[in-house]
């Protein structure tokens, strides 16, 4: 199937094909033509799957065949939860974009906001921004909303974990009520359900499971490892293995600067990526990572949440995530457009509930093993051995150790 038989005019196909892409991607397949319809659409899908054109492309289309105003009021509100992504979405925006006479714009916090307040002046058709500054900047009187034919909540799973409920309920009084819906996510829980419900208009659902669905293709393993010890493990993981671009996901933005830190005294090429972290920073970091020069991001699920990082073969959870679902979006970093990858997640005693929690989640028992000097031996809090010790132990009697057992039986 070709991208020729979705509906999508020929400015579009134009921008389509200088990207690169052949065939859309099933969540394109899915969601473009009912988006063209005008239809509310419910979309699950996570990033790698090609989500991004799949709401901008008929989003340009049907901005580009409606009556156009002199002014440019915003027509069109894309509402994202980071700054990456925001960043992200608008340069797919502007590359698909380039044949027609719309004018975006992205903005997000933690920039100088007034080459913003005077990019909207000019008149924009396309808004895509991060929930605070959108509500700064319209209670500014930097904007109005009240013109917006299309809304979109990319990433609305995330954007509820991050706190933006009261944003967005503020936000959504300031639209008109008459408008297209579109809300895409990678989970669906109760809460997201509660918020679609009061958004969509008889939704069409649709779903794509990601390429990499992690049952075929992202190979996940668990390493169960003292937690003192685990930035040694990864250290030798990577050295050994010869690893060249690797995200690790830590649970703290201090976490993240402590490890990174720990790999560049080891030699190896890395950064940390969060929230303290300046734009201008995460940005080079990204980039560094992208090209090559970085050879392992570190990063905190919230920052890295979003981040278009193609063909990423190793993920690694230094710590596993409290909340099951952020382990799912984590891994969906890895083997994307088709190839394989790796997911291992270093596993104290500590984090064991954890794991039980996103093998229910996924409906699946993730096999474990334990590297060769790195056995755990800590069965209690206050039984922390020494580094030095650690490597000569032997590990713990089996019923010392229940939890990890009854895992390294299966
Ligand atoms: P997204 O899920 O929107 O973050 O997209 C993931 C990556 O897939 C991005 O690098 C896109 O540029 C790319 N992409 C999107 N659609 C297609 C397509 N139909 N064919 C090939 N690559 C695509």
């Amino acid at each position: 199937m070709s991208f020729n038989t979705l509906g999508l005019s020929d400015a579009l196909l134009r921008a389509i094909d200088k990207k690169g892409y052949t065939t859309p991607s099933p969540i394109q397949k899915k969601a473009i033509p009912p988006i063209l319809e005008r239809k509310d659409v419910l979309a699950s899908a996570q990033t790698g799957t090609g989500k991004t054109a799949g709401f901008t492309l008929p989003l340009l289309q049907i901005l580009s065949q409606g009556q156009r105003l002199r002014k440019r009021p915003v027509r069109a509100l894309v509402l994202t939860p980071t700054r990456e992504l925001a960043a992200q979405i608008q340069d797919n925006v502007r590359a698909y974009s380039e044949f027609l006479d719309l004018r975006s714009m992205v903005i997000f916090g933690g920039v100088n906001a007034k080459p913003q307040i005077r990019g909207l002046r000019n008149g924009v058709d396309i808004l895509v921004a991060t929930p605070g500054r959108l509500l700064d900047l319209h209670s500014q009187k930097a904007l109005s909303l009240a013109t917006i034919e299309i809304l979109v909540l990319d990433e609305a799973d995330r954007m509820l974990d991050m706190g933006f409920q009261r944003d967005i309920n503020k936000i959504l009084n300031l639209l008109p009520v008459k408008r297209q819906n579109l809300l895409f996510s990678a989970t669906f829980s109760k809460e997201i359900k509660k918020l679609a419900n009061g958004i969509l208009h008889h939704p069409l659902w649709v779903e794509a499971a990601p390429e990499n669905t992690t049952a075929e293709k992202i190979d996940q393993k668990i390493y169960k490892v003292d937690q003192k010890r685990k930035s040694e493990l990864i250290i030798k993981l990577i050295s050994d293995g010869d690893w060249k671009q690797v995200l690790v996901f830590t649970r703290t933005k201090h976490g993240a600067n402590r490890l990174s830190e720990k790999m560049v005294k080891s030699g190896i090429t890395a950064a940390a990526i969060h929230g303290n972290k300046s734009q201008g920073a995460r940005t080079k970091a990204l980039g560094g990572f992208k090209k090559g020069t970085i050879r392992v991001l570190v990063a905190t699920d919230i920052a890295a949440r979003g981040l278009d990082i193609p063909l990423l073969p190793h993920v690694v959870n230094f710590e596993l995530p409290n909340i099951s679902e952020d382990y799912v979006h984590r891994i969906g970093r890895t083997g994307r457009a088709g190839a394989s990858g790796e997911a291992i997640s270093l596993v104290s005693h500590e984090e064991v509930s954890y794991i039980r929690g996103i093998e229910k989640l996924l409906g699946e028992k993730l096999p474990s093993e334990v590297v060769e000097g790195f056995e755990p031996v800590i069965n209690s809090h206050n039984a922390e051995p020494s580094q030095k010790n650690t490597h000569h132990r032997k590990p713990k009697p089996k019923n010392n150790n229940k939890s990890f057992n009854r895992r390294s039986r299966r």
